[in-house]
């Protein structure tokens, strides 16, 4: 994809994601745009960031050693299933990571954030709509999750995050943004200490603006600006 095109993507992602937030009655401030780069080579990265892109995500470990140390003044967000075995590898490279799916990986994160003395934050994994391809927690198994994942001192949870069905009709999500944000303010009410519930990392090009209707706070927009992988 040429250049000039990565700079009008964003410039509509941008306007489309405004629109969303004055339907919403939200300030604009309030949601980030994570531009998902996975697959894409650091040129488009780059084109990106002499646009004014901060947030890059990115699903393979892999692929955040590649570009990270690049542009290690860019936040990058792990946003893919992410393996215990390589949880060394990234914990000191990203500014969030999105998908942690089981009590197991963040004690995991845990064990190497002490390790380094770092403290890590975390998104858990909601299976919202519970697909079998998907990873993440289900509804019903979150509560407990949170208060355990909780007592880890090196391990702060930011919020929630959801990666919706795919759907022709970005409506068909809305009850699944919804219920996220309803479960992120139940967790909120209970102040537990460590807990934030400040994130709510939901939205992708084919319905973010949906879920900025919703409350969204962060949404992660790959094809919508880098073109289809
Ligand atoms: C690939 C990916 C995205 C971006 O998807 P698009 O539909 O290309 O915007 C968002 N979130 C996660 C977790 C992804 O893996």
């Amino acid at each position: 994809m040429a250049c000039e095109k990565i700079r009008e993507n964003i410039e509509q992602v941008k306007q489309n994601m405004r629109e969303a937030c004055a339907r919403a009655g939200r300030k604009e401030d309030d949601v980030t745009l994570i531009a998902v780069s996975k697959t894409k080579p650091l040129s488009m990265v780059e084109e990106a960031i002499s646009c004014g892109q901060m947030d890059f995500g990115e699903n393979k470990v892999q692929e955040i050693l590649e570009k990270q140390p690049v542009h290690p003044d860019r936040r990058w967000h792990m946003i893919g299933h992410l393996q215990r075995n390589k949880v060394k590898q990234v914990i000191d490279k990203v500014e969030l990571i999105h998908s942690v799916d089981s009590v197991r990986l963040a004690e995991q994160i845990e064990e190497e954030a002490k390790k380094r003395g770092i403290e890590v934050k975390i998104l858990l994994e909601v299976n919202v709509a519970r697909e079998e391809s998907k990873f993440g927690f289900f509804l019903e198994e979150l509560m407990d999750a949170v208060e355990t994942i909780a007592k880890l001192p090196h391990v702060h949870i930011q919020g929630l995050m959801t990666i919706a069905p795919f759907v022709e009709n970005p409506e068909e999500n809305r009850l699944v943004f919804r219920k996220l944000r309803e479960v992120c303010i139940d967790i909120q009410q209970k102040n537990i200490d460590n807990v934030t519930m400040s994130v709510l990392s939901m939205g992708m090009t084919g319905d973010y603006q949906v879920a900025i209707e919703e409350g969204s706070t962060m949404i992660r927009v790959g094809t919508g600006i880098f073109g289809t992988r």
